[in-house]
């Protein structure tokens, strides 16, 4: 049951963004006793993209959160990953998913949401609306909605995701603290292109990375693209058609592998998710009574394989350290802070070390890569994943109880 923190000055929290960050944000603060209201900008959990991966100090706080049962009753079957070369042959292929350790977890991105929102249900929740000022007095902040009425909150959490809301009010525009890593990617329901069961099939070529993923029986097949694209900047907010031109502008040419029917997929696709691949770097993730978690404050990409795991992680022990600060806010993101950097850190570099997410510009590069990524898969001693366990386990959280 909840403890008693009556005593704390700290009761009214508002989080803004009902995905991984925010909903586990949400579930520790109402357990801790906080009085939690969820704002989020769509009239429902947000649906689209891939599945996202669980592992190491990420599956402790599912198991601490009770979820773990939940989340490994819905995690995806991964009977194989393949990679084609442009005229479709094998360059190498791996029976289950290579890139995880035992007790590790792929879950669609929707099911994890539609999970953790139903389990904080009794929470509130503010959907289709967003937060449009910010104006810190002494006893709180008075939060400003774009639909709903004015409230006044003793602090503010900002779970809104790479392009955050909150960030833009309290800390400045978004170009200030992104660092765009010069691809986009783009992700596709992409229904009869190829008969897939329980795989995932790649294909890079100088530039680009197509993918297919077929997730279980019951799972229709999606498509993505990472697109190199340097010189284009802040597409990630730009409207459908934009984003779409830049896909075929970097592959429309291309008679490689699945291309020209992926690309089909893309164009009749609903479900259509597009972004940058850009990491937040923040100096500080806190000022005032507002403060920032998961990829609002340093998101890793997907190119690490970790922003899921680093968000839930995150969200965990600011929820943690809130409680124990006994009203002193600003202690709490101190030590938030210093408990979380050196492993989002970790994490962040994740996305320049993955020889198998990289790549290559040139045709050689591409082939040096792929031989590399050989060998390792052939070696019983340098496992590709040793690096990513690592990192996701980078962190102690035995120095948190359970409850
Ligand atoms: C639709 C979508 C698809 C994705 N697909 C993939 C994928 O395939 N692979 C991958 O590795 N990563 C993907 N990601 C990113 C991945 O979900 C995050 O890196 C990770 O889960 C960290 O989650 P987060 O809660 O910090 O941010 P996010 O998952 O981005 O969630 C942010 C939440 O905030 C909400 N929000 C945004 N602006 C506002 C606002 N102004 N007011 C209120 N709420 C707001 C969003 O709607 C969303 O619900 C995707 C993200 C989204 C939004």
């Amino acid at each position: 049951m909840s403890p008693d923190t009556t005593a704390n000055p700290i009761r009214r929290v508002l989080v803004s963004g009902a995905a991984a960050a925010g909903e586990t944000l949400a579930f520790w603060l109402d357990r801790r006793g906080f009085d939690v209201t969820v704002v989020e900008k769509w009239s429902a959990p947000r649906s689209g993209g891939f599945a996202v991966d669980l592992r190491g100090a990420a599956i402790t706080v599912a198991d601490r959160m009770g979820l773990l049962p939940r989340f490994t009753e819905r995690s995806v079957p991964m009977k194989e990953v393949a990679n084609f070369d442009a005229a479709g042959e094998v360059v190498w292929r791996a029976e289950g998913n290579y890139a995880h350790t035992d007790g590790d977890l792929e879950i669609l991105r929707d099911d994890l949401t539609e999970i953790l929102c139903s389990t904080n249900s009794g929470i509130r929740h503010i959907w289709g609306d967003s937060i449009v000022g910010l104006a810190e007095t002494d006893g709180g902040v008075r939060v400003g909605f774009e639909h709903a009425e004015p409230e006044l909150f003793d602090l503010v959490v900002g779970a809104d995701g790479l392009h955050s809301n909150v960030r833009a009010l309290a800390f400045g525009p978004e170009e200030r603290f992104g660092k765009h890593l010069g691809y986009y990617t783009a992700v596709f329901e992409a229904p009869d292109v190829v008969d897939m069961d329980s795989q995932m099939w790649l294909c890079t070529i100088p530039g680009a990375m197509a993918s297919l993923v077929q997730w279980g029986p019951e799972a229709g097949t999606r498509g993505s693209f990472i697109v190199a694209a340097p010189h284009v900047r802040a597409l990630g907010r730009a409207g459908r058609a934009d984003q779409m031109r830049l896909v075929d502008e970097c592959l429309g040419a291309s008679d490689a592998w699945h291309v020209p029917a992926l690309l089909r997929a893309m164009r009749a696709s609903e479900d259509f998710y597009f972004d940058e691949v850009t990491q937040i770097h923040m100096p500080r993730w806190s000022a005032g009574r507002v403060a920032l978690v998961g990829d609002a404050a340093y998101a890793p990409t997907l190119m690490s394989g970790q922003g899921t795991s680093v968000a839930v992680v995150g969200a965990y022990v600011l929820a943690a350290e809130l409680a124990a600060a006994d009203g002193d806010h600003g202690r709490a993101f101190d030590r938030y802070e210093q408990r979380v950097r050196p492993f989002v850190e970790r994490n962040q570099q994740l996305a320049n070390t993955a020889e198998e997410a990289r790549i290559p510009a040139t045709q050689q590069d591409l082939d040096e890569r792929n031989a590399m990524i050989r060998s390792a898969m052939n070696s019983t001693s340098d496992h590709l994943d040793d690096v990513t366990a690592d990192a996701a386990n980078a962190i102690d959280l035995s120095v948190y109880t359970a409850a």
